[in-house]
């Protein structure tokens, strides 16, 4: 079997949820099955340098634009997958792969599971642990091949980069696709240097909706300022202009890696743990012992989060003397 893992870049960088694509191709892979990495973009012959986790690489390289938007990667996958007869394809819970998994799907007439947070392989197809409702509950679904498989970010550990054999790697010119195609990048917007970089925060205090209003904010800014740590917001909260757009954490937000991740109030919607799954140490607080953040939090207080900010606060002003 052939296994197709899609990479991806954002401005020129590989975004690290490709080696997770890699990582969870490798769990399926068994004797003589073949892990292709898919990659259009701009450092299409570079990332040979990273993917050598893989088999393989097929690598699509546009002079037209420096991200291949979604509608063209998904047409030149399709391509691929044709030309390597492949059983499998592993597409990033991304924003672009949400239309790239959908298209690929849709025009081959495959399955399609989305939200996978885990895969085993064996005689009868691919079983796939999916979410539902937002996390809150989780469906084992055994899935005929071919098929494409969206998977959660943070679900896999990152494959380890290492460099791949000049002869394993394919390019492809891609050019024509995006000249060609309906959708156009128009510009990309790197957020300004000015602003906080929360993707190499240490340590980060999250609030979520359930902190109520923008007045609740400011006991969780001290608490934060106490923790030397780095105050960030859901999307919602972001949305409703209690934060700024640059500290919100996930899907259309910032991915980080802190060492030290509080979530208060936040339900753990898929596109927040995108952004935040592989934080060092995770503590989750909410009202709802049923929320989907405990299921990736290290600790875990079901309580209202006005209170454990107020206690929390007063120990560390305590110690601190
Ligand atoms: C394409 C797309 C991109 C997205 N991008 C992002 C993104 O980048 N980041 C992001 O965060 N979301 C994103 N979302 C939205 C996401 O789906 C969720 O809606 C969002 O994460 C929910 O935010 P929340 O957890 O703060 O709010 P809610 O889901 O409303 O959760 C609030 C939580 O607070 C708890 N709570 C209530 N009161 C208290 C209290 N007093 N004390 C403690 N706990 C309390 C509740 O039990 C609940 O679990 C995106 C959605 C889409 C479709």
């Amino acid at each position: 079997m052939k296994i197709i893992a899609c990479a991806e870049a954002r401005a020129d960088r590989i975004e690290p949820v490709s080696f997770e694509m890699i990582e969870a191709a490798r769990s399926l892979a068994g004797d003589g099955d073949e892990v292709i990495v898919f990659f259009a973009g701009k450092p299409a012959a570079d990332a040979a340098v990273a993917f050598g986790a893989a088999d393989r690489l097929v690598a699509a390289h546009s002079d037209e634009a420096e991200l291949v938007p979604a509608e063209s990667y998904a047409r030149i996958l399709r391509e691929v997958i044709a030309a390597e007869d492949a059983a499998l394809v592993l597409v990033p819970y991304s924003a672009s792969g949400l239309d790239i998994a959908a298209e690929v799907a849709a025009r081959k007439g495959w399955p399609l599971v989305a939200y996978v947070n885990a895969v085993t392989h064996d005689a009868d197809g691919i079983r796939a642990t999916a979410q539902m409702y937002g996390g809150k509950l989780l469906a084992e679904c055994q899935v005929t091949l071919p098929a494409v498989l969206m998977v959660n970010p943070g679900a896999f550990a990152e494959a380890v980069p290492a460099a791949l054999a000049a002869n394993k790697v394919r390019e492809i010119d891609a050019s024509g696709h995006v000249r060609n195609g309906k959708v156009k990048l128009v510009a990309v917007e790197l957020p300004d240097p000015a602003d906080v970089d929360l993707a190499t925060a240490e340590r980060i205090v999250c609030v979520g909706r359930g902190v109520g209003d923008a007045g609740n904010i400011d006991p969780v800014r001290n608490l934060a300022a106490l923790l030397n740590a780095e105050i960030a917001g859901s999307r919602p909260v972001v949305d409703s202009g209690w934060l700024p757009r640059a500290r919100q954490v996930g899907k259309s937000g910032r991915k980080v890696k802190p060492k030290l991740y509080f979530a208060l109030g936040v339900s753990g919607a898929p596109e927040h743990l995108e952004g935040m799954a592989q934080a060092g140490v995770i503590v989750a607080v909410n009202t709802d012992a049923n929320a989907p953040i405990f299921n990736v939090a290290h600790y875990g207080v079901t309580c209202d989060l006005s209170e454990l900010v107020e206690t929390l606060t007063e120990k560390l002003q305590a110690a601190s003397g």
